[in-house]
Parts: structure tokens; C-alpha cells; sequence
């Protein structure tokens, strides 16, 4: 398993969860139906598994301060808490309905569990019996700071061989410190590499490198530091060491051949529908985007100089464009400021002085035209342009600015697909989505190639028909095809939907790539307006989150799919570029850099057990191999998004909700570089992510069908 990069007091908890788990001889064990209830003495403290009677019970609890040492989960309708607590609250709460099922950890078995691990290294070293797995905490005391090797991971891609490794020291506030790895392969060629240290939001958390071509498969690495600091010598692991079935003879694939636009996915969806109507409905989400529109503006006067910015409230395309604006100087005396609008021309007359000279300022003209005209116009002083005299000017045109000409300008229909035999809700379902992100483009291919291999060979591959029997799929392609629509036709870096927040300045359109809301930072779970990272209330920042939790059509949809959806269990946010493969929690509080709660041990192995078959499957095309370094916890492996959807739908939802960045670095022979793909590659490159994470999508249906019949053999 990837040992946690932080060692959190949840974490530390967690650890020693898993060690007593794994010594079954040391822990309590469950006990059961027959045997006494468990009780503790009344001033005895221990970390108790415990099934409460109702949410009322949790929340009275949660009020109370307990100690949670997880996050509680509902299975069943029954709600399952891990408790820090002593004999005495233990027993008030059986008296109020609630049952002890396992007593997890004593108070004393902590430290009795380091010890015993300290000595059971100790014992190792003396007769020795080699390393531990990679991936085991090994510390050795030499030297002034203390090394543990956190990962160490090979693999081959390409016929490469590529190590990977992760190292801590001890000495964490020492920037200088220098690590470096040497490794040896089976046949005794010998090299070595550095690491590089990883600091976030302030914290150191680990050396590292990235993947370094090695001549094969190696079999011993040790890590040193420059203060003399030396690790366990360890075996690399092979990553991600789970394989997917093989592709059956004659199963289809490659349905993709070029990017596509929000217009030409709306065309595959209706295309798909009526092509496999049996397995397939299509579901129009419930808000409707702003669509591909934006108010007419233009620059009253010269920006270089002075100008005052005009536009529309309606919409451009709502008979805005074309608009024409103009100042006019009234050639008479004592005249005072006028705004008039006839023929689509809206005029303001200055207002002149007893010489007949024009005295009115760029702030009287942008507020007389608010004043009068509020209805139609809104007028901004252009920035810098702030008490200047107002030049007679224009006529000037108003304009959306919109270069595309096949995008219906009206509020777009965001659909998702329905796939399965049986779309009634009784069978566990999974969720893909796509391009909240407008720029990545290669994230729809993804799931549209994942869809339409799932229902082609639903018809002609028995494995695939078994699938979409016991699984519930829900597609959404493009969850921002306003943004998108942008992209494609105006902006190609645009980030964000269409929806323009911005007050005063910021509304000159000089800002007008920068407008919009970043979808994925618009829901409410450790959302920016929580006080979490890695959301901007700027209206002009890639991360803006909006004016408000869910203020977005966008993200509101997702939601209301999962929610309207009860079975889905199972989630995967589609975004490009890097190759990551994420999970909760991603987000955490600046101050201190506090997470969202940890998943707890049974959910953190599911999420790392998972990822590995997912990225075997993945694997499986064309040898990408997502890196061990950036498989992990969002907050952990890439940055805090605040808000982002896939911490909602776990934590609020109960969803295991993982995210792709689709699109992994590609290793150049010639340079020894790993090359960055962008968010718009050649083509071929975009095919070839499609083909590659649509296989990693076919996997997490078959996780998930693995899950449910686990859940239906256990009861
Ligand atoms: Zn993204």
C-alpha cells in the first residue's frame, strides 16, 4: 500500500488500526452473535467500532465533541462510527440503543504495537531476513537525520523499465538537505539518482523523483542524505501489478477519430440512442446553461486615453449586436448631460459649459447612462480612465464578441446517458463526467469511446452483456459545453463556463477570456466559502468559485444526477492533463493545512485497491503507466481544489468518487525527458488517451460489479 505522505493524528490513528487489524492474535476481534456484549471499564478508554441507533444518535454526538477516529458511513440504513471513548460514555450509549461491535484498539495497545514493530525490525536486521516490502515505513537510525523509504515502484513501459521512489527525512526544516537513491538490478548493474523535495502550502512532505530509466528490473534500493542519514536497503515493488482480463477476440473499440465539440456530442449522444435503444435512455439534466452568449460591448472613446465601457443587458445575440454608441458635443452653451436611445443608436449629448465647451466627466457619462437607460445599457469607467473628460466619440458598435457560427446562441440542454439492461435503479450504477473543464478537450473522447464500447459489445462480447446487466452506467460528456463552445470557437485555453460575475472594471472586455466560474470549484463540500484552498473569490481567477456554493447550472447538474440517482456508488470526474489518478480528500484548510476527513482504513483500501486495476486496465493500450506518485489522495499527490465535485459526491453522497487527469507525460528516448501533453495534443495523441482511460472506465464497472456482489455475499 502507499504509505500516507502526512502523518496526520487521524493518520497516525489509522496506522495503528491497520497494525492491530493485521495481528489478529494481538486485537480484540469482533465477536459473535452469541458471545457477551462488549464492555470496557468505566475509565478505561479504547477506540470502539460502534453501530449507532439513529443519525439523531451521530449528531448528538458529533455536538457533544466526541472523538471521531473516521468518518461514519451508512450501510444498510445502519450508521457505523469509530469512537475514541471510555467504559462509562461507552455504556450511556448502549443504554441508548446503540451496539459495540469490535473494540478496534485499548488505549495501551498504541504503543505496545510500536514497540513490538520496533523490535520485530530489530529482529529482522540481526538475523537478516532483508527488507520489508517497499512501501513499509523503514527508518535506520545512522547519521544525524533519520531516512524512511515511503515508495519505492518499477515498472515497465515500452520495453523501459522506469524506478520511482519516495523518501522522508527527518531533518524536515533543513532545505538543504540532498537525498539520493542507489539502486541495483538483478543482473548487479549498480546507478544512482537524486530526489527532489516536495514542500506544499509551506509544509515539507517528501523527497521524490520523477520515474528514472533504469537498464531493468531492479531488485534492491537505498536512499542516503547529506547529513549522513541512511535507509533500509528495500526491494522496489512492481506498479501497478494488477492486469485486466484480456480483450476477447472481436471486441470492438476505437470509436473516436476526432475531437469533438459540445455540437457533435449532442450528435453522438442522439445517435447512440437510436442505435442501441434498448440499452440506453437519455437523460436532459435539469439546468439549462446561460448557453454559448454574452452581452454587446464596446469602448465609448479610446481606452488609451479615456473611455467608458457600454453594453448590453441582454444578451448579444437577443438583437444587442450592432448596437451603435456614441457621445455628441450639442454645439450650444449651459447644455446639460442627456442620454437618448432611437433607431439602435444610443446617444449622450455632453453637458457644456457657459463657452459652449463639453465639461462632462467619464464618470457622468457612465452614470447618466445607468441612470436612464438601465433597462437596456450598463456603463462602466474604463479602468485608468476615472475622472477624465469625456472625448466626443464613437459611433462604436456593440458586440458579443462570439466568433462561432454552428453554436445555437440559447440556453444548452446538458444531457447525460443512461446505459444498461436494467436502468431502474436496482442494479449498482456508476457515474462519468467529463469537461467541467472547457479546455480538455480529450476528456469527452474518453467517455464517449468508454460509452460506446460498453454498447456495441453489450451486442457481440458475453463478458460485456454481463456488465451492463449488473451495472447502471451514467455518462455526462460535457458538463460545461458553454465553456467548451468557447474554446473551440474563440479561446482554446478557456477553463471556466461563460457565466460573467465580474463587477466595475473587471467587466472591461479587455478581461473577457478571464470571465466565468471555474465548475470545479463551485460545490459545497470544503468549498472556498468554508475557508478551504485552491478556490479564488477573484472573478478573473481559473479558480473562481463562484458567487456562491452551487451558483452554477453547471455543477448543479452533476449533483442533481447523483441525487436523483440513489444507486450510483461509484464516480469518475474526467479531466486532462498529467496522468493523475485521485481520490478524497482534496481539499484542506490553509491554516494548518487540516483536510477534509480521511477516508477510513476498510474505504482507503478500496480506493487504492481499485486504482490499481484501474490503472493496470489503463496500462493495457498502449503501456501508459500512471505514476505511484500521483495515485493518492487529491490533497496529497497534486494540490487542494476547494469545492471540487468528487469531494461532494463521497462526502456527501456516500460516492466513491475518483478523479483522472487523463493525458500522463510521455517518456522521449532521445532526450531521457518526460514530455507534458497539453490540454489540446496532436490528435493522435488525444485518440490515444481516449482509447487508453476509456479501458480504465470499462474497469471501474467491473469494480463495481465486483462490489455490489461482495456486498450481496456478506449481506
Ligand atoms: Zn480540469
Amino acid at each position: 500500500m502507499i504509505v500516507r505522505r502526512r502523518w496526520t493524528a487521524a493518520a497516525t490513528t489509522a496506522i495503528l488500526i491497520s497494525a492491530a487489524l493485521s495481528h489478529p492474535g494481538t486485537a480484540t476481534a469482533a465477536p459473535a452473535a452469541d458471545t457477551a456484549p462488549i464492555t470496557l471499564a468505566a475509565t478505561e478508554t479504547a477506540l470502539v467500532r460502534v453501530q449507532l441507533r439513529d443519525q439523531a444518535q451521530l449528531d448528538r454526538l458529533v455536538a457533544s465533541g466526541v472523538d471521531l477516529a473516521n468518518r461514519p458511513r451508512t450501510r444498510d440504513g445502519r450508521i457505523i462510527a469509530d469512537l475514541v471513548l471510555t467504559g462509562a460514555q461507552l455504556a450511556d450509549l448502549t443504554a441508548r440503543g446503540a451496539t459495540a461491535t469490535q473494540v478496534v484498539q485499548r488505549a495501551g495497545d498504541g504503543s505496545r504495537h510500536f514497540a513490538d514493530s520496533v523490535r520485530a525490525a530489530r529482529a529482522r536486521t540481526a538475523a537478516g531476513l532483508g527488507a520489508p516490502a517497499a512501501g513499509q515505513r523503514t527508518t535506520a537510525a545512522v547519521g544525524v537525520d533519520t531516512l524512511a523509504v515511503q515508495q519505492a515502484y518499477w515498472w515497465t513501459t515500452g520495453g523501459q523499465t522506469f524506478l520511482q521512489a519516495q523518501v522522508a527525512t527527518t531533518a524536515t526544516d533543513d532545505p538543504d538537505v540532498e537525498i539520493t537513491v542507489s539502486w541495483r538490478t538483478a543482473d548487479g548493474v549498480t546507478g544512482s539518482f537524486p530526489l527532489y523535495r516536495f514542500e506544499d502550502s509551506g509544509e515539507y512532505q517528501y523527497h521524490y523523483n520523477v520515474p528514472q530509466s533504469v537498464p531493468s528490473r531492479p531488485v534492491q534500493l537505498t536512499a542516503t542524505s547529506s547529513l549522513g542519514g541512511v535507509s533500509r536497503a528495500v526491494t522496489p515493488t512492481l506498479w501497478p501489478n494488477a492486469t485486466p482480463p484480456p480483450l476477447p477476440a472481436g471486441y470492438q473499440k476505437d470509436f473516436i477519430d476526432a475531437y469533438l465539440t459540445p455540437v457533435d456530442i449532442q450528435a453522438r449522444i442522439k445517435r447512440l440512442a437510436r442505435q442501441y435503444r434498448d440499452l440506453v435512455d437519455v437523460i436532459d439534466l435539469p439546468n439549462k446553461t446561460q448557453g454559448y452568449r454574452r452581452n454587446a460591448v464596446a469602448y465609448l472613446g479610446d481606452p488609451a486615453v479615456a473611455a467608458v465601457v457600454v453594453e448590453s443587458v441582454r444578451f448579444g445575440d437577443q438583437g444587442l449586436n450592432g448596437v451603435q454608441v456614441r457621445t455628441v458635443d450639442p454645439g450650444r452653451p449651459n447644455r446639460p448631460l442627456a442620454v437618448g436611445y432611437r433607431d439602435r443608436v444610443l446617444t449622450v449629448t455632453l453637458a457644456t459649459d457657459a463657452a459652449g465647451k463639453t465639461v462632462s466627466t467619464t464618470d457622468d457619462v457612465a452614470a447618466a447612462v445607468n441612470a436612464r437607460q438601465a433597462n437596456r445599457f450598463r456603463a462602466t469607467v474604463e479602468d485608468g480612465s476615472t475622472g477624465l473628460p469625456m472625448p466626443v466619440a464613437g459611433p462604436a458598435r456593440l458586440d458579443d464578441g462570439l466568433q462561432g457560427t454552428e453554436v445555437p446562441a440559447k440556453p444548452w440542454t446538458v444531457q447525460a446517458l443512461r446505459l444498461g439492461v436494467h436502468r431502474d435503479g436496482s442494479r449498482i450504477g456508476v457515474l462519468a463526467y467529463s469537461q467541467e473543464h472547457a479546455r480538455e478537450w480529450a476528456t469527452p473522447l474518453v467517455t464517449l469511446e468508454f460509452a460506446e464500447r460498453m454498447l456495441a459489445n453489450a451486442r457481440t462480447d458475453p463478458a460485456t452483456r454481463e456488465l451492463l446487466e449488473q451495472v447502471d452506467v451514467f455518462v455526462i460528456p460535457t458538463v460545461n459545453p458553454d465553456g467548451a463552445n468557447y474554446s473551440f470557437n474563440d479561446y482554446n485555453f478557456q477553463r471556466k463556463n461563460l457565466v460573467n460575475h465580474c463587477e466595475g472594471p473587471a467587466r472591461d472586455p479587455k478581461y473577457r477570456t478571464s470571465w466565468g466560474v471555474d465548475v470545479n470549484r463551485n460545490y459545497t463540500v470544503g468549498s472556498y466559502f468554508d475557508g478551504y484552498v485552491g478556490a479564488s473569490a477573484n472573478c478573473l481567477s481559473g479558480n473562481y468559485a463562484g458567487t456562491a456554493e452551487l451558483s452554477e447550472a453547471e455543477s448543479g447538474n452533476v449533483i442533481a444526477l447523483a441525487k436523483a440517482h440513489p444507486n450510483i456508488r461509484f464516480a469518475m470526474n474526467v479531466h486532462s492533463y498529467g496522468g493523475y489518478f485521485m481520490w478524497p480528500p482534496g481539499a484542506y484548510r490553509a491554516d494548518g493545512r487540516i483536510t477534509l476527513p480521511r477516508p477510513s482504513i476498510d474505504e482507503s483500501t478500496l480506493f487504492l485497491d481499485s486504482a490499481r486495476r484501474i490503472v493496470g486496465a489503463i496500462a493495457q493500450e498502449r503501456g501508459t503507466v500512471t505514476w505511484p506518485s500521483q495515485t493518492g489522495p487529491v490533497a496529497d499527490v497534486l494540490y487542494s481544489a476547494a469545492g471540487n465535485s468528487a469531494d461532494q459526491l463521497y462526502y456527501e453522497l456516500g460516492i466513491f468518487a475518483w478523479d483522472f487527469e487523463v493525458g500522463n507525460d510521455r517518456w522521449n528516448p532521445a532526450t531521457g525527458e518526460w514530455e507534458g501533453v497539453g490540454f489540446q495534443p496532436p490528435f493522435d495523441e488525444a485518440h490515444g488517451e481516449s482509447q487508453e482511460y476509456a479501458g480504465g472506465l470499462v474497469e471501474l464497472v467491473r469494480v463495481a460489479r465486483d462490489h455490489a456482489a461482495a456486498e450481496a455475499a456478506t449481506g
